[in-house]
């Protein structure tokens, strides 16, 4: 490590992984974008005799790494469809001489009975599968070639494998370990934890007004994020307007202004940049003082991917997100209209109500997060904007359980309105025709006005207790049993428009 990269310590658990893989044992590694994967195969590589195969499904990427290492006087090659037949010749003549010790490989190529033939008459000596997410059928990033990689523990049984990626969460975990052929893997996990992130959230209508308020408060230079192009045009304009060095970058703009925005912006000409999320993938800039977003990510890996952006460099910095719920309804009318498979719709919208919790989370934000990726953070972070300023919270335990007992009393067939007017005693002409003005539950909830009743619904159905019938009505999920019986306590906002700082909170008990 010292000698070829230069570096002085491990990161941990590199130096664990890396001593696994050397006894011949198989792994699963989630790290952290940024976290140092690569090591992690790349002195086995070097250490064990053979020739490392990578499986990777990014060209460039590949190129990138190759590049790296030849650089560092390492005998490496990538095996995919951009090599010349030329260049792939060479490259088989290398591997066939021994001469290679690391050979990067697309994962199509290297089920082509042409390249299993001739790695039957290598010695290999460790087996790679970087992004191993690809595996994960209604994921992002899905490659089908890569469910196919699970072969090559019957192919090459004596190599020890390892499968290396960002997205740990637990679905995806499960799913690496099925396709790939991994069960009995020992998994190591890097924290996800970026302790110099501070996380603050806040929903309400005016994005722009928040924006001028937040960047008022910072130093150094951020990337402020946009679901269109059109509103990072906007944005980056109002911007100018206001004095800051801001640039737009998006896929609907020139290859050059791109890259003649992004140089501006990584040498400190340019202060912010306005993105869609089409700008960071690579890009290393590790003073990064803020990550803004403007509207909703659709699911929190795509989140804590572009707020990971911000101090790299291990210095307090900002990840701020202002969101409005017309982003929601967009972001599900993206999914419904994608003409994705079902089930990726399905998986789709899980994400985004992931990310929806997120927000709503009156908690630590950071336990939330790290709990998404199967980390426990013991204690609340104390950096992040529920544990500096804890938002005014009323208990809705009792609410919550007046609202399902309405919903049940009335038989699982009425809307919100419906049964918000049942709770406050509402003597409406549908109450009077369905008789609920004699069911027991009947102005109940009087003392609650109508605004946080909606609160209380809303909050019923996103945690789905309450699920919508498609014939109509909310029925009751059997999640909602320990609410009814008061087991479990409701806690939510006193405010609802966070950013109105001046909102004093409002005080409210049920005796
Ligand atoms: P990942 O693939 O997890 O995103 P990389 O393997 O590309 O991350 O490593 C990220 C950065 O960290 C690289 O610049 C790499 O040189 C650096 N790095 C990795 N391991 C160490 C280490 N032990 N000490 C110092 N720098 C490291
Ligand atoms: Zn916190």
């Amino acid at each position: 490590m010292h000698k070829v990269f230069g570096y002085s310590d491990f990161r941990p658990p590199q130096d664990i992984i890396i001593a696994h893989l050397l006894a011949g044992k198989d792994a699963l590694v989630l790290m952290p974008t940024g976290g140092g994967k690569s090591l992690c195969y790349q002195i086995p590589a070097l250490t064990l005799p053979g020739t490392a195969v990578i499986i990777s499904p990014l060209i460039a990427l590949m190129d990138d790494q190759v590049q790296a290492l030849r650089r560092r006087k390492i005998p490496a090659a990538a095996l995919h469809s951009a090599a010349s037949p030329a260049q792939q010749e060479e490259i088989e003549r290398a591997l066939g001489a021994g001469e290679l010790r690391i050979l990067y490989c697309a994962p199509e190529r290297i089920l082509q009975e042409r390249t299993l033939r001739l790695l039957r008459t290598v010695p290999i000596s460790l087996l790679a599968i970087d992004e191993a997410h690809c595996v994960a059928q209604w994921g992002p990033h899905f490659r089908p070639e890569y469910r196919q990689m699970g072969r090559l523990r019957t192919l090459f049984p004596r190599v020890p494998r390892v499968a290396l990626t960002a997205t740990a969460d637990l679905a995806s975990r499960q799913e690496i370990r099925e396709s790939l052929a991994l069960a009995e893997a020992q998994i190591f996990v890097q924290s996800f934890d970026r302790p110099n992130i501070r996380y603050r959230m806040q929903q309400g209508s005016s994005g722009r007004e928040a924006l001028a308020e937040f960047l008022r408060q910072q130093r150094g230079s951020g990337i402020v994020y946009c679901l269109s192009r059109r509103k990072v045009e906007d944005t980056a304009s109002w911007l100018q307007g206001l004095g800051y060095r801001a640039l737009p970058y998006h896929a609907g703009l020139s290859a050059e202004l791109r890259s003649a925005h992004q140089r501006d912006f990584l040498s400190n000409r340019a202060q912010i940049m306005v993105a869609t999320i089409a700008f960071g993938m690579g890009i290393d800039k590790a003073d990064v003082r803020f990550v803004a977003h403007l509207n909703l990510p659709k699911s929190i890996e795509a989140y804590y991917q572009e707020t990971g952006r911000a101090g790299r460099d291990g210095q307090a910095a900002e990840a701020w997100l202002h969101y409005g719920l017309q982003d929601l309804l967009l972001l599900r009318q993206m999914i419904q209209q994608s003409g994705a498979a079902p089930e990726q719709q399905q998986s789709e919208e899980e994400r985004l109500q992931a990310m929806l919790d997120l927000t709503e989370e009156v908690g630590c934000r950071r336990q939330r997060l790290l709990g998404y990726f199967g980390e426990t953070l013991a204690h609340p972070c104390g950096n992040c904007d529920n544990c500096l300023r804890p938002p005014p919270l009323w208990d809705a335990s009792e609410a919550a359980q007046m609202a399902l007992s309405a919903a049940y009393r009335s038989g699982q067939r009425c809307g919100v309105q419906h049964l918000i007017d049942i709770l406050l005693g509402r003597d409406t002409s549908r109450v009077r025709q369905a008789q609920h003005h004699r069911l027991p539950v009947f102005g109940i909830g009087h003392k609650l006005p109508p605004r946080d009743w909606q609160q209380v619904f809303r909050h019923l159905l996103a945690r789905g207790y309450l699920q919508p019938h498609p014939q109509g009505g909310l029925v009751l999920h059997g999640s909602s049993r320990p609410i009814l019986r008061k087991e479990q306590r409701i806690w939510l906002r006193a405010v609802e428009a966070v950013s109105s700082c001046s909102a004093k909170p409002r005080k409210r008990s049920w005796s």
